[in-house]
């Protein structure tokens, strides 16, 4: 791995580090003992959530609520804010200082999350959520897509650990990705690089609301499965199981041959409640697909953050952002 690679938000902390160690007794040193955290926040379809993310991704506090239906803008970030105040409190609590505040959100975004607007989430369209937390907080606001902030956190402490090069997916209410190559988790020109939900895996079929016809999200999502089979994705048969997996498998060929990859990391409660069936039809449906010489053996793997991944990930995104603004690069 190279120096300057993105999936790994260390460094930011070092020099802090060393100072509180020698510091001990030091009458002025509570300020320097105090572990520096990542207020994260994942913005999902059905809940907010918040945490607190040490430099080594440890999550030490969290707390969620879930997301109104049928109220205002302000409705949700208030009760967005009671999560904020409750954080600052338990960092109080823990001795811990929060340096910055890093965030998911479910799409689609505007770059750095200037403004917001969730599929499942009415009530916020082109929601200016950056300035609104920067101002509640006083703090820096780091964000990005709540896809590519797990695509973060795989590669960082996950499935991907290490790996200059993969794609992770979250199959759920929707279905997201985000890539990285050559240590770098693509941005693309609007910040939206990754829609991976967006293949197109059976040709003229569902209509999906981005417009096309049998993107994966159309056919494999949780919203897709329930209005295909007429029952809930938690309630799946063993054909509906299997055909996501072969779907999902036949997107993920795609992506490994179009880009040169072999690891594709899946996460989402979908995807992990359906557990293996899923993942041995995936796995089958990649194997059947990705022959290329640089793509066969690929391999389709579930996530291993399992439900923190999400917080962990928006972490991931704050101590970026953290040593971006360091190295003056934004
Ligand atoms: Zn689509």
């Amino acid at each position: 791995m190279t120096p300057s690679n993105e999936t790994v938000p260390d460094g930011v902390h070092d020099g802090a580090d060393d100072r509180r160690h020698s510091d001990v007794d030091d009458s002025d040193g509570d300020q320097a003992r105090r572990r520096d955290v990542i207020l994260a926040i994942d913005i999902g379809g059905t809940k907010f959530a918040a945490g607190l993310v040490t430099a080594r991704g440890e999550l030490i506090a969290r707390s969620r609520v879930e997301v109104e239906r049928d109220v205002g803008p302000e409705s949700h970030y208030t009760s967005l804010a009671g999560l904020v105040t409750e954080m600052h409190a338990r960092a109080d609590d823990q001795e811990v200082r929060v340096r910055a505040v890093g965030v998911g959100s479910a799409g689609p975004v505007t770059r750095h999350l200037e403004s917001v607007s969730p599929v499942n989430i009415a009530g916020w369209r082109d929601f200016p959520l950056r300035s609104r937390l920067a101002e509640l907080t006083e703090l820096a606001v780091y964000g990005d897509l709540d896809a590519k902030a797990l695509a973060l956190a795989e590669g960082w402490l996950g499935a991907a650990q290490g790996q200059p090069n993969f794609c992770a997916m979250t199959v759920s209410t929707g279905i997201g990705g985000g890539i990285v190559l050559d240590g770098e988790l693509l941005d693309g020109e609007s910040g939206n690089a990754g829609h991976i939900g967006h293949i197109i895996v059976e040709p003229g079929g569902r209509r999906c609301g981005c417009g096309a016809q049998g993107c994966l999200e159309a056919e494999a999502s949780g919203l897709a499965i329930e209005a295909i089979t007429g029952r809930p994705p938690t309630e799946p048969t063993y054909e509906i199981m299997q055909r996501t997996g072969t779907l999902v498998g036949r997107a993920a060929a795609s992506i490994c041959n179009g880009l040169d990859l072999t690891l594709v990391v899946v996460g989402g409660a979908v995807a992990l409640g359906f557990g293996a069936t899923f993942f041995h039809s995936a796995q089958v449906s990649l194997d059947e697909n990705a022959r290329l010489p640089y793509s066969r053996g690929a391999r389709i793997t579930p996530s291993r953050l399992a439900d923190s991944g999400p917080l962990i990930g928006a972490g991931a995104v704050g101590w970026r952002g953290l040593r971006r603004a360091a190295r003056g690069a934004s």
